[in-house]
C-alpha cells in the first residue's frame, strides 16, 4: 500500500510551501487540495453557476478535467489545457473556494478525486479534512497551526509578492471569515484528527517546521 501524509491546518499556517518542501525531502509527491476547490470556484463563476446551487455544482464537478503538472516545481493546475495556477489565487477565489467548499456535492465529487490522485505512490496530502475525512487511515498526520496574527501577516507577504494591492487589515478580517467558515460548517470542518500531531509555527522558521515532522516521521 502506498503511504499517506496528511496536512490540514488554517489559512495561513505555512501549509503548503511546508508540505511541499517535506515531499521533496522524502520523495513524495504533493497533493494541493485546495487549489482544487479553487479551480471549483473558478469554474462556477466563469460558468455563472450560483454557490448555493447544490445540484449545478455537483454536475460542475463531474465535468471538471482537472490535472496537475507534476513536472513543474510548484505543480501547476490545469483545466483542460489551461493552466489556471494563478487565477486560482486571487483574494476573490479565496472566499469563493470556502463558499463551494461547503457543499456536500462538491465535497463528495473532490473527495473521490483526491483518494484517485493519490493511489499508487507515496503522497503528502495538504488541505483541511485530509486526517478527518479523505484520508483516515493515512500513515502520519499533522495539524499545523499559528496565531492569527502571524498568519494574516504571511498571507499579506504573499499577497505583496503576488503583486495583489491589498490591505494589512483587510487581509487579516478576510482570513478570519474564512476560518470561521471553514471551521463551522457541518461537512468535514476544519479541525485535527484525533491522531494528528498538532504543530503550532507561531515562532517556527519554515525549516524548523519540516524538521520537527521528519523527526516525528522516523520516530513512528
Ligand atoms: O488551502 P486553500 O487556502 O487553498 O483552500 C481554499 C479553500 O478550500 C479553504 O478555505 C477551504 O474552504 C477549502 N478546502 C476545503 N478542504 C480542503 C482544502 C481546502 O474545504 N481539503
Amino acid at each position: 500500500m502506498n503511504h499517506i501524509i496528511t496536512i490540514d491546518g488554517p489559512a495561513g499556517s505555512g501549509k503548503s510551501t511546508i508540505s511541499r518542501i517535506l515531499a521533496k525531502k522524502i520523495g513524495y509527491s504533493y497533493l494541493d487540495t485546495g487549489a482544487m476547490y479553487r479551480a471549483v470556484a473558478l469554474v462556477a463563476k466563469r460558468k455563472g453557476v450560483g454557490f448555493h446551487d447544490d445540484k449545478g455544482l455537483g454536475i460542475l464537478c463531474n465535468s471538471l478535467n482537472l490535472q496537475f503538472d507534476r513536472d513543474a516545481d510548484p505543480p501547476r493546475l490545469l483545466l483542460g489545457k489551461e493552466d489556471i495556477s494563478g487565477l486560482i489565487r486571487s483574494p476573490e477565489m479565496d472566499m469563493l473556494s470556502s463558499k463551494v467548499s461547503a457543499v456536500g456535492e462538491v465535497r463528495e465529487a473532490m473527495t473521490g478525486l483526491q483518494r484517485k490522485i493519490a493511489k499508487g505512490s507515496g503522497y503528502v496530502a495538504e488541505g483541511r479534512d485530509m486526517g478527518t475525512v479523505v484520508f483516515p487511515e493515512a500513515d502520519w498526520k499533522f495539524y499545523l497551526t499559528a496565531s492569527c496574527e502571524s498568519r494574516a501577516g504571511r498571507r499579506y507577504e504573499e499577497l505583496l509578492g503576488r503583486g495583489e494591492t491589498v490591505l494589512r487589515n483587510v487581509v487579516e478580517a478576510d482570513l478570519k471569515k474564512r476560518d470561521n467558515q471553514d471551521r463551522n460548517r457541518p461537512l468535514s470542518p476544519l479541525r485535527p484528527a484525533e491522531d494528528a500531531l498538532i504543530i503550532d509555527s507561531t515562532t517556527l522558521t519554515i525549516e524548523e517546521v519540516v524538521e520537527v515532522m521528519l523527526n516525528h516521521l522516523k520516530q513512528s
